[in-house]
C-alpha cells in the first residue's frame, strides 16, 4: 500500500477563494482573487488578433501531426526576436517551446539541477509557485526579504545585500516586470546595479517574464530583462504569452538560455531536449501557433499591440483611481501607484482581507495580493469604502 505513505496536501488557497467567490449570492462581489486580465465588464474575452489567428489556423493548418520536443520553432524564433531585441547575439541563444511560463520555469528549474545548481536566491514574496516549483526539481529556494507593503516599494539594498551571501554558481531568480505579487520592479538603475552584481558573484540569473506589456509598454517590460542577460555569460529566460496574448488555458510559454558560445548553447539545447522529452515529451501545439501566425503577420501584430496597449492603459487607469484613495487607516493607497502590472499587495492582516469578504464581498488572497483588473471604476470606489468601514 504505497498511496497509504501520503499526506493530504492543503488546497491551494487561490482556488479556495474562487470557490468561495463563485458560491457568493450578493450580487455586488468583488473578485479581486484570481490572477486573469478583465474588461470593465469583469470578462476575460480572447483578443480580436487571437480569433483572427485561430480562424487561419482552423483553414490553412495542413497537419495535426507531431512537431518534437522543441514545439513551433518559428514561434520561438519570432519571440526571441520580440523579446530579446539585440541584447545578446543571436548564436549565444538556444530556445524552446514549453507548456505556459510554468513549463518553462520546470524545464530551467531542472536544467539548474542537471547543472550542479543547488540552490536558487528569490525575492520575497514571489509569485507562491517559485519556491516549490524549484525545491521540487532539486534547486533549494533561498528568500530574501526584500519589499515594504508600507511604502509599496523594493529593498534594493537589502536585495544586493543578499545576495552578498550567494556563493559562485547558485542562480537568482528575477521578475522580468510586473513584479507578482507585489507590482513593484527595479528602476533602469536599480537593474544595472542587479546585473553588476549578478555578475561578480557568478550567479545564473532565471529571469521570469510573464507580463510583458502590461507595464510600462512593450520594450520597456523587456529592458530588466535585457539588462541582465547582456551582463553575463549564462542565463535563462523563462517566458509566458498566457497573460499577454490572453491565450491562459491553451498554456503558451518559451524557455530561452544564454550561453557563452555556439558549441555551449547546442549542448544546453540538447539537455533541454531530453528534459522535455522526459516530462511532456512534447508542448501542446494551439496557443504557440496562434503567436506565431499573430508574429508573422504585421497587420496581426499591430492589432495584438493595440489591444495590449488598451489592457495596459487600463490596468494603469484602475491603479490611478486606485491610489486616489490616498490615505485610509494606516493603508497609504497613495503608494500603490508606484506600481505596475496587474497586481499590488497591501499592508492588511490575514483577519481584514477575511473582514472584507465576510462585511463587503471582496475577494483575494490572504496575502492581500489584489488583482488590479478585477475592478471596474465603480468598484475602487466601494473598495475605498470598505476600507474606510474596517478602519472606522
Ligand atoms: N511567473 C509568474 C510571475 C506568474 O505570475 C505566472 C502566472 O501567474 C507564471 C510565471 C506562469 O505563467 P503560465 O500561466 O504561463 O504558466
Amino acid at each position: 500500500m504505497r498511496f497509504a505513505t501520503l499526506t493530504r496536501q492543503p488546497d491551494d488557497p487561490l482556488l479556495r477563494i474562487i470557490g468561495q467567490h463563485a458560491a457568493d449570492p450578493r450580487t455586488n462581489k468583488i473578485d479581486l482573487g484570481v490572477g486573469v486580465f478583465r474588461d470593465e465588464e469583469g470578462r476575460t474575452p480572447v483578443m480580436t488578433a487571437v480569433k483572427a489567428a485561430e480562424a487561419r489556423l482552423l483553414t490553412e493548418q495542413p497537419s495535426k501531426s507531431y512537431l518534437g520536443p522543441e514545439g513551433d520553432i518559428g514561434f520561438v524564433r519570432a519571440l526571441a526576436t520580440l523579446v530579446l531585441g539585440d541584447a545578446v547575439a543571436a548564436e549565444r541563444v538556444v530556445g524552446l517551446q514549453t507548456p505556459g511560463g510554468t513549463g518553462a520555469l520546470r524545464l530551467a528549474a531542472e536544467l539548474l539541477a542537471r547543472s550542479g545548481v543547488e540552490r536558487i536566491w528569490i525575492g520575497s514574496p514571489s509569485w507562491a509557485n517559485h519556491a516549490p516549483l524549484f525545491r521540487q526539481a532539486g534547486v533549494e529556494p533561498a528568500m530574501i526579504p526584500c519589499f515594504d507593503l508600507n511604502t509599496q516599494s523594493f529593498d534594493l539594498d537589502g536585495f544586493l545585500t543578499g545576495l552578498g551571501e550567494a556563493g559562485a554558481g547558485d542562480a537568482v531568480l528575477l521578475h522580468g516586470c510586473c513584479h507578482n505579487p507585489i507590482g513593484i520592479d527595479p528602476d533602469a538603475a536599480g537593474w544595472h546595479a542587479i546585473a553588476s552584481r549578478v555578475a561578480e558573484r557568478g550567479l545564473l540569473p532565471v529571469v521570469d517574464l510573464a507580463y510583458q506589456g502590461l507595464g510600462d509598454g512593450f520594450d520597456v517590460d523587456a529592458q530588466g530583462a535585457r539588462t541582465i542577460l547582456a551582463a553575463v555569460p549564462e542565463a535563462l529566460l523563462a517566458y509566458s504569452c498566457d497573460k499577454n496574448f490572453g491565450l491562459y488555458r491553451e498554456r503558451t510559454g518559451a524557455l530561452f538560455a544564454v550561453t557563452p558560445d555556439r558549441d555551449s548553447g547546442a549542448t544546453v539545447f540538447s539537455n533541454l531536449l531530453a528534459l522535455a522529452r522526459a516530462n511532456w515529451s512534447m508542448p501542446p501545439d494551439h496557443g504557440a501557433a496562434i503567436v506565431r501566425i499573430i508574429l508573422e503577420d504585421e497587420s496581426l501584430t499591430a492589432e495584438w499591440r493595440e489591444e495590449l496597449e488598451t489592457m495596459r492603459q487600463r490596468l494603469e487607469s484602475l491603479r490611478a483611481a486606485l491610489a486616489a484613495g490616498g490615505r485610509i487607516g494606516t493603508i497609504d493607497l497613495a503608494a500603490v501607484a508606484h506600481g505596475k502590472g496587474m497586481f499590488a499587495t497591501l499592508p492588511l492582516s490575514p483577519t481584514q482581507v477575511e473582514w472584507l469578504r465576510d462585511r463587503h464581498a471582496i475577494y483575494m488572497a490572504g496575502s492581500g495580493r489584489i488583482n488590479i483588473a478585477g475592478f471596474n471604476m465603480a468598484a475602487v470606489q466601494t473598495f475605498h469604502e470598505a476600507l474606510r468601514d474596517m478602519v472606522a
